[in-house]
């Protein structure tokens, strides 16, 4: 073994746990750090209460007067936690979250100091734009950006900073981050679904979107990690020859969490309880050292912000525990990669989850119009989808060998498809009171017992029914879920709309009943969207086939996948859902096609570097070995020498077969990447990244593979797989 591997193993094993005692309970330590409505009705007057209720609750704006009396609030809480800074945390398009902390400390004069927080500064700041993504809206003369306080995600304090979420907005008003267009769709989403709601009740006078996100990681032990360029630059393996063991033996799932990642779990969800992140579930995945853990679910908003701050603590405490957390998708070939499932439903302020079948047939139908308006609405933006979820790390499990495909479809279950089938066959028109009754008992009425045994989840569908919730599975681990959620709910919230007045023209033109006309509606778009409905296996060769035939796209790559982000018909959806702007989804296309680009050059200089200044000149060290070891042969066996020493020239010869591989490949990679490097138009730069760049690196890497099999392990200067997984 190198003196590398031997140190970072040793240190590895030397490491001794630290034992996360908990000595409060959960409920107690919950939102403990957080501005939450408890705190706040300790800390704040009733005005300053109301004012910050209305704001959560009906997007009321918070006058002046009142900003400065939360500030002055939240300053008084912050200090009594021995917090000295503040920060406006925000979620800027590089994927993590931004903050820029100030002291509350000021002076006054006279050698005085006090601390002080007002109004203004919480309510906007002014960072600079020019460092961030901005896709070309941010002309360069004008650099200020804008952080703009979410009164809907409360204040918390994380080490000893008060963070206060906020927007983040050019100067002249679009958006630079994932949080705006999220929280525009989710208003659109309760415009919409609410105006649909009172075709059953009256009383509904607002939707909520939720989402419960799964996060799945990997842990590796820091050391091994830093040993590693290519997990320190790319955050995932670039080679590595598989280990002999690997998952096959199915001895990791569920099975019990070894106690250093236990430990790194109840510290991380110490942490998650102070910050008010409500994590519950806790479990080994199916690759060996990969995990997951998932909170109750939420308000969109909240979830997202509180999945994005997760992944920051994520890292910092598995640095407590000498790990590294891998949030990439696809760490390491040959084992499963990480996801990261987005579940989504919708509820009423009366209390209903409008994706759970009900216990009458009119909440049934209720149920049945939002569970078929979300497939309509799936299936008439499944490409769009698909791009919301479009990255380069995330293009190894969509498309490539790996659950879900990149066809988006949807998976209800057989009893769904008996209901929609059953409904299909609604009479044109005015129903006959018998029809009516049957409809009303043996069809929508008898949805919830049916329900109950839709246990048998289709794993390999992106996008699937779960008995009162959708999934969305395709979603990658390091996704920031504001992107996924905004496309979702603007999307559904598109189709309530048309719905609506698809109904509404039934009721007045038709003179048909509110029932009949929402069955009519409902059973067009059964016949019409039956292409996208799929409940068989998603890995096939036959799906995609099948799903060709039904013209669903199979975009397998981000750059192909992204363009249906500027579509026409996507420009014009979000402009018509006030989601986006036309510059803001043009921008965020230009960013997203540009970190794909960087993503593809770093990975191919990363596996370059270590092809050519690692793993040759080991080949070669060890080539030499070889041929001073034959030519010894030579001189003691002399005419007996050919067959002696066959073996051993077939393996100098194949060494030198698998240089001459990595060699011709990384120049031909390196000469591909300068010409893509010179050419302008970005999306055609990003094609020649992906077809002509990234295309090389499964080459590379079989031969620096094979060679990790042939060349003495005393040499071989990269830790190998079997000790990245298997340490412990
Ligand atoms: P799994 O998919 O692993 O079987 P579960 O179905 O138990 O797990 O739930 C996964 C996630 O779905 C959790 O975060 C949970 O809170 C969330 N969830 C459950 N019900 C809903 C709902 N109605 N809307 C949104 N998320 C939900
Ligand atoms: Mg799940």
């Amino acid at each position: 073994m190198s003196t590398l591997r031997f140190h970072a193993i040793k240190e590895s094993l030397a490491y001794k746990a630290i034992l996360v005692e908990e000595k409060e309970r959960r409920s107690d330590l919950f939102g403990k750090n957080v501005f939450n409505e408890n705190t706040m009705r300790q800390y704040l007057t009733k005005d300053a209460f109301v004012g910050v209720a209305n704001a959560i609750q009906f997007g009321k704006k918070i006058d002046r007067n009142i900003a400065g009396q939360v500030a002055s609030s939240m300053k008084d809480w912050a200090l009594s936690k021995g917090v000295t800074h503040y920060t406006h945390w925000f979620q800027p398009l590089t994927g993590s979250t931004a903050e820029k902390h100030d002291a509350f400390f000021e002076t006054i004069g006279h050698g005085m100091a006090i601390e002080k927080f007002g109004g203004s500064q919480l309510v906007q700041q002014e960072p600079d734009a020019s460092s961030f993504p901005h896709g070309g809206i941010r002309n360069t003369f004008e650099a200020r950006g804008y952080t703009a306080w979410d009164p809907t995600s409360p204040a918390f304090i994380y080490e000893t900073t008060l963070c206060i979420p906020t927007i983040f907005v050019a100067y002249t008003g679009e958006a630079l981050d994932y949080k705006t267009p999220l929280l525009r769709a989710l208003h659109a989403v309760d415009d919409a679904a609410t105006a649909v709601c009172k075709y059953f009740d009256k009383n509904v006078k607002k939707v909520t979107s939720s989402l419960g996100w799964e996060q799945e990681y990997f842990l590796v032990d820091k050391m091994l990690a830093a040993s590693r360029p290519d997990i320190t630059l790319t955050g995932r393996t670039l080679l590595g020859h598989s280990s002999a063991k690997g998952q096959q033996l199915d001895d990791h799932y569920f099975g019990s969490i070894p106690n250093r990642a236990l430990n790194f779990m109840r510290d991380l969800e110490t942490e998650c309880m102070l910050l008010g992140i409500p994590v519950k579930t806790r479990h080994n995945e199916v690759a060996p050292n990969q995990f997951e853990l998932a909170p109750i679910y939420e308000e969109a908003n909240l979830a997202v912000d509180h999945n994005s701050l997760l992944m920051d603590i994520m890292g910092r405490v598995a640095s407590r525990h000498n790990f590294k957390v891998l949030l990439h998708e696809k760490p390491f070939a040959g084992v499963n990669g990480s996801g990261k499932h987005n579940n989504w439903s919708l509820s009423t302020d009366t209390g209903v989850n409008l994706l759970s079948p009900g216990k009458t047939p009119m909440s049934n139908l209720q149920f049945l119009t939002f569970f078929i308006n979300t497939i309509k609405a799936v299936h008439t933006h499944e490409a769009l989808l698909r791009a919301a979820i479009a990255s380069a790390s995330n293009d190894h499990r969509l498309g490539a060998n790996e659950a879900p495909p990149a066809i988006i479809s949807v998976f209800i279950g057989e009893q769904l498809t008996k209901v929609l089938e059953e409904l299909e066959g609604v009479t044109k028109g005015k129903l006959s009171p018998q029809e009516k009754t049957e409809l009303k008992l043996n069809v929508v009425g008898k949805i919830p017992d049916v329900l109950l045994d839709n246990t048998d989840r289709n794993r390999t569908s992106p996008f699937a029914f779960t008995g009162n919730k959708f999934e969305f599975r395709a979603v990658g681990s390091t996704a920031n879920c504001g992107n996924p959620m905004a496309v979702l709910n603007t999307i559904v919230a598109k189709q309530l709309k048309d719905f609506k007045v698809e109904v509404d023209a039934l009721i007045g033109k038709k003179d048909l009943k509110k029932d009949e006309a929402v069955f009519n509606v409902l059973r067009e778009y059964i016949k019409s969207t039956k292409s996208i409905l799929f409940e068989g296996n998603g890995y096939g060769e036959a799906w995609e086939k099948e799903a060709k035939k039904r013209g669903l796209s199979n975009n397998k790559t981000t750059p192909e996948a992204l363009k249906a982000r500027i579509s026409k018909e996507s420009i014009a959806l979000f402009e018509e859902m006030n989601v986006m702007s036309k510059i803001e989804t043009e921008a965020r296309y230009e960013i997203e096609i540009e970190a794909y680009i960087m993503h593809i050059q770093i990975e191919s200089r990363v596996l370059g570097d270590i092809a050519r200044n690692h793993i040759v000149p080991t080949a070669v060290k060890y080539q030499n070995i070889l041929i001073e070891n034959v030519k010894g042969l030579k001189e003691i066996f002399e005419e007996k020498y050919n067959s002696v020493s066959k073996e051993q020239i077939n393996l100098i010869e194949e060494i030198s077969n698998h240089i001459e591989g990595i060699n011709a490949n990384v120049t031909k990679m390196i000469g591909a990447r300068k010409k893509a490097n010179n050419i302008e138009d970005i999306e055609k730069k990003a094609h020649a990244y992906c077809n002509n760049v990234k295309s090389l690196f499964d080459d590379i890497r079989y031969h620096c593979d094979k060679l990790e099999l042939l060349v003495d392990d005393e040499i071989w200067p990269l830790t190998k797989y079997r000790e990245l997984l298997f340490t412990r």
